[in-house]
């Protein structure tokens, strides 16, 4: 799943669609098979012809205003969501067979949205405000793109009672602490910090905790400079086209067996939450 790096590189793509002009948004034919779109089309049709205001990101979703209309569109890009930006709709690769909203423009290029796992989100809410009154934006901790990381506040969530008995890497994907962490920047900062992610929050010194934060920043911030990572089960791929480089760094996501580049034991595999993490046993004790 694309994770804050991944929806911030986006974002910056999308930016060239500010102060233009939006000819219609299409929810496509493909689209009315699945509940969450079926007849929402009306919703989408106050947008035409309005200019594309600003495109902000929240944790990892978007949030796209417009000029003289007081609606707002909320993304989210789940698994396997995708913005694409293209001159000609009729010269379309066959890589987008799954789109399920078209942002015709007055003037090329227009935004496509392909989504081949269909975990995406597209909504419409009344207002700016009402958006941010939906539980998921409103409740989310802090932004781990902010620049300098906000350690302070990290540290005050971390320390919130609710946390405490559960292990930190379960934790760490509660977008109610930092959000923008997903499972690959996760396993990368425990490895950073050297924090076992078995181990329970209330067992982290404070030294560890405060390692653990700006790990969590450096690592977010270095993903963001390489445009995410794209690997084989994540398909992320820019709105131009081009892929992430953050893959090419990671030390322990995806390198089950694989000797540890600081000490040589193989790192290792285990599920935590439905998920699966990678750590080393002799580093991150
Ligand atoms: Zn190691």
């Amino acid at each position: 799943m694309p994770e804050g790096p991944e929806v911030e590189t986006v974002r910056l793509e999308l930016l060239q669609l500010i102060s233009k002009k939006v000819d219609s948004i299409q929810l496509t034919p493909l689209s009315q098979k699945y509940p969450k779109y079926e007849g929402k089309q009306p919703f989408f049709n106050q947008f035409s012809r309005k200019t594309i205001h600003s495109i902000d990101r929240f944790g990892k979703f978007l949030v796209w205003r417009f000029t003289n209309v007081e609606a707002v569109i909320l993304n989210h890009l789940g698994m396997t969501g995708r913005w694409c930006l293209y001159k000609d709709l009729k010269k379309l690769p066959t890589t987008t067979k799954h789109i399920k909203v078209i942002i015709h423009m007055k003037s090329p290029p227009n935004a496509l949205f392909n989504d081949i796992r269909n975990f995406g989100q597209f909504k419409v809410f009344q207002s700016f405000e009402e958006v941010q009154q939906y539980t998921p934006i409103r409740s989310l901790g802090v932004d781990g793109l902010t620049t300098p990381f906000p350690l302070n506040e990290f540290l005050t969530r971390l320390a919130k009672k609710n946390f405490k008995d559960k292990p930190i890497g379960e934790v760490l994907l509660n977008q109610r602490l930092v959000a923008g962490v997903g499972n690959i920047y996760k396993t990368e900062s425990l490895f950073h910090a050297k924090i076992n992610p078995l181990k329970k929050v209330k067992k982290l010194s404070n030294t560890e905790r405060e390692e653990l934060g700006l790990a969590i920043g450096k690592i977010l911030q270095k993903a963001l400079h390489d445009k995410g990572s794209t690997m084989e089960f994540q398909p992320y791929e820019l709105p131009s086209g081009t892929t992430g480089n953050a893959q090419k760094w990671h030390k322990v996501y995806k390198r089950e067996g694989k000797p540890c580049l600081e000490c040589g034991t193989p790192i290792t595999r285990m599920i935590q939450k439905d998920r699966s993490t990678f750590y080393c046993l002799q580093c991150q004790k």
